[in-house]
């Protein structure tokens, strides 16, 4: 819509000479996109991306639209066909990237800004996909309990020296997976199912609650070992609205595991183009944006997150408790191709029974 100041500035080059006319082109182009938008469908909790979102609106004119949910996002794209709202599927980790891709639902982006900002191992070799944050699965080790350099690797993990004293969410949740897939990669896959088996045998507990309610369980003594998201540690040491969290976050020690060999397991959170996106120019500016300077500053500083481009500061809080690790740099892809299979293994071993 053209505003009144831009009708009178419309007006009075008009009155002026014919070489004004590109001019005045511009100015109706640049009003025209004021009234454009994005529309994105986010299984990311919509409260940890509206700030870059709002940065993204206010460098560009352009109004973006969300849509939460935790499930069932992926089938409504799918149901809508051609007729989706939905131009951008947001999601916080592989699994369901891998899922939407598998569909045929999303559409390849040659973006010379996104290849050069993602590392190559964090995104689709078909530009399907683009990972936009990074998060190791760590180590969450009782600060009381376990001494520094006792436990190293996901493969300790199995190791019998800790039977009863790890901690972890389902085994099927997508963050695990991943983690399987990692080590169904790295090992082959009678390995990883041995070494499930182990970490299995080693429960303390039947696998149950998210990832920071693992944490709250080493606290409380109920186990000694928990795998977590790194970012996790962020949100809970800062957990002004529910205190209880900075003394879960106070009682662990993080490790990042097989800093002598291949590194710790990272997974990303990442962000597809549908097949039928109808705001398509304005969907890549945004996934631009949410991958260049500003809003990777942001995603590590808010939510404690790894940025993905190279060179974004991490975030100041983070830096006083973990320092540099070494991450693997398996690429996605390849965890993502071992999903299924590390799924079956999950059932094979009755990991949650
Ligand atoms: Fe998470």
């Amino acid at each position: 819509m053209l505003s009144f100041g831009k009708i009178k500035r419309f007006s009075a080059l008009t009155l002026l000479s014919v070489s004004a006319l590109p001019m005045v082109a511009a100015v109706s182009a640049a009003s025209a996109n004021a009234a454009e938008e994005v529309n994105i469908y986010s299984a990311r909790q919509a409260f940890l991306i509206k700030p870059m979102l709002k940065a993204f609106t206010d460098e560009t004119g352009i109004k973006v639209n969300v849509i939460f949910a935790k499930k069932g996002l992926i089938e409504r794209i799918e149901n809508e066909g051609q007729n989706t709202n939905a131009d951008l599927f947001l999601t916080p980790d592989i699994g369901p990237i891998y899922d939407i891709v598998n569909k045929g639902l999303t559409q390849a982006v040659d973006s010379p800004v996104l290849e050069k900002n993602i590392p190559s191992q964090y995104r689709d070799p078909d530009d399907q996909w683009f990972g936009l944050t990074t998060r190791s699965r760590i180590i969450y080790t009782s600060k009381e309990r376990v001494k520094e350099g006792e436990i190293k690797t996901y493969e300790d993990l199995a190791d019998p020296k800790w039977k009863g004293k790890v901690c972890t969410r389902s085994g099927k949740h997508t963050y695990n997976l991943s983690l399987v897939g990692s080590m169904i990669a790295t090992h082959g896959e009678a390995e990883a199912e041995k070494w499930l088996e182990g970490v299995k045998a080693n429960l303390a507990r039947k696998p149950q609650g998210n990832d920071r309610a693992q944490v709250k369980a080493v606290k409380e003594g109920v186990c000694d070992v928990a795998l977590g998201n790194s970012y996790y540690f962020g949100k809970m040491i800062t957990n002004a609205k529910k205190p209880e969290q900075i003394g879960w976050a106070q009682s662990v020690n993080l490790l990042f595991p097989n800093q002598a060999d291949r590194g710790a397991h990272m997974g990303i959170s990442g962000v597809v183009l549908t097949k039928h996106s109808k705001n398509k120019d304005n969907a890549i500016k945004l996934m631009e944006f949410l991958s260049g300077p500003m809003a990777q500053y942001m995603y590590a500083q808010e939510n404690f997150e790894f940025p993905v481009r190279p060179g974004t500061p991490k975030s100041s809080l983070l830096d006083q408790y973990m320092g540099d690790f070494k991450a693997d740099d398996m690429s996605l892809a390849t965890i993502a191709a071992n999903r299924s299979k590390a799924s079956k293994l999950v059932d094979k071993v009755g990991f949650d029974n």
